[in-house]
């Protein structure tokens, strides 16, 4: 299995502010490589199944709704030791305790909105990947 890739998606509420190049920019001159990247949005079922880990949590519907109301921008990225450092370079979930400089401290709203997703593992990042690219999508 490859582990120097990561999964990450510029959520809706990024989108619509017209973030997604100032999170790109960041995200390249941080040293990350754009594998595969696509505009596109999740259907209810895309959302219920990419964050099936959460359905037993209380934010669960408001999160799919989220994740659903808008465009995203889904990527594969590469880098030596990708899913740690970008979940650095994202900062917390709630962006009120994500470091200065990272891409939620600066873009994100709140705990629900909040700008980015990073994949937590080098298995989850496989998955997600898998989930929105297919092999020949990807360079
Ligand atoms: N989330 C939320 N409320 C919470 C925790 C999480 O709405 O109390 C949302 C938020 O969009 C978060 C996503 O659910 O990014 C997945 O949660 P997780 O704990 O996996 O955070 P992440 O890995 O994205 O930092
Ligand atoms: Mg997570």
């Amino acid at each position: 299995m490859v582990t120097n890739r990561t999964f990450t998606m510029i959520k809706p509420d990024a989108v619509e502010k017209g973030h997604i190049g100032a999170i790109l920019e960041k995200i390249t001159a941080s040293g990350f490589r754009i594998v595969a990247m696509k505009l596109t949005q999740m259907t209810a079922s895309d959302a219920k199944t990419f964050y099936a880990i959460h359905k037993e949590r209380p934010f669960f519907g408001e999160l799919v709704e989220y994740m659903t109301r808008g465009p995203i921008v889904a990527a594969i990225l590469e880098k030596d030791n990708a899913v740690e450092d970008f979940r650095t370079l994202i900062g917390a979930t709630n962006p009120a305790e994500a470091a200065e400089g990272t891409i939620r401290k600066l873009f994100a709203a709140s705990i629900g909105e909040n700008a980015v997703h990073g994949s937590d593992s080098n298995e989850n990042a496989a998955i997600e990947g898998a989930f929105h690219f297919s092999g020949r999508e990807m360079f």
